[in-house]
């Protein structure tokens, strides 16, 4: 090959790769709607499998998620250090970094244990929702968010779709405006994680009335193989309307053995069991592990 020919190669090699990066960063630039995430390469974390782990940490949520790609997330934190002997569990050894940290809404049970992560962890994105509160937990969160000094900082809104890597989408439902002066618990960001035909919906403490939001605004667009129960399992959550349209085969409660809220509440294990969905709990199993491979999703 001769080097006019040489040159000329590289020049339409050079030119294709600009034309895939601006294609692949324009929308986020454009929109600031899509958020093109990728992950730190540790890809023998993920081994093509997409891994969905609801961490035991007592009365609280925080699911770990590893994608095919190896893009590890973390949504919520618990209410204390407990996360800190979940994480390594699922995490590969010596493993310090982690991509995504969510955090569904500020109440201690689902950030209180994000302050010790952020201590042990570095972690390229925070995202969170933009509902204010002036308690203690949630200062200690912000100043230790902030200190972080991540890569990104996001605020989740309904329409904003995140690639988590290659295959795996996390696709924000709620809140769907300014959820500022929200009572906190319906600030909390529904997103759902999609890998191939399987979902998984989450829905931090959101109540029935988000919910009913929900299915009027997506119906049976929200199907999904597994959701997390609104509000650990409270009766506040879980409407009837809500797991009609998402149909989930598994739904999962996250709540502390023997908590003092009741969680789950009879009514709401009732509901789940009338429609032949299979309920598990982190106060009975611990942590609870799904797998998937895009097609069929299992527990571990
Ligand atoms: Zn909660």
């Amino acid at each position: 090959m001769n080097d006019t020919v040489l040159r000329f190669r590289i020049l339409v090699l050079a030119v294709l790769l600009l034309f895939a990066l601006l294609v692949s960063v324009a929308p986020f630039a454009s929109t600031g709607q899509l958020a093109v995430l990728w992950g730190s390469g540790e890809g023998e974390a993920g081994g093509g499998y997409l891994t969905v782990a609801f961490l035991d940490v007592g009365q609280g949520d925080a699911i770990f998620i590893t994608t095919p790609d190896g893009v590890q997330v973390l949504i919520d934190g618990g209410p204390d250090a407990a996360v800190l002997r979940g994480l390594p569990q699922v995490m590969p050894l010596l493993d310090r970094t982690i991509d995504v940290v969510l955090a569904t809404h500020p109440d201690k049970d689902h950030i209180g244990g994000l302050v010790d992560v952020f201590n042990r962890y570095s972690v390229g994105t925070i995202i969170q929702t933009e509902n204010e509160s002036d308690t203690a937990v949630a200062s200690a969160f912000t100043f230790s968010a902030e200190a972080e000094v991540a890569e990104r900082y996001l605020s989740a809104r309904a329409g904003d779709v995140i690639f988590l890597g290659a295959s795996t989408t996390l696709e924000i439902f709620s809140p769907a405006s300014d959820p500022t002066n929200w009572e906190s618990n319906n600030a909390s960001i529904v997103a759902r994680l999609t890998y191939g035909e399987i979902n998984f919906m989450l829905t931090g403490d959101a109540s029935s009335g988000i919910e009913e939001y929900l299915v009027g605004q997506y119906g049976d667009v929200l199907e999904s193989e597994v959701l997390k129960l609104g509000h650990h399992g409270s009766k506040t959550s879980s409407a009837a309307s809500f797991l009609d349209a998402v149909a989930p085969l598994y739904a999962v409660v996250s709540a502390g053995a023997d908590n003092s809220y009741g969680h789950p509440h009879t009514e709401v294990v009732a509901r789940v069991k009338e429609r032949g969905i299979k309920i598990l709990s982190t106060a009975d199993r611990g942590t609870i592990v799904f797998k998937s491979d895009g097609a069929r999703v299992w527990v571990q």
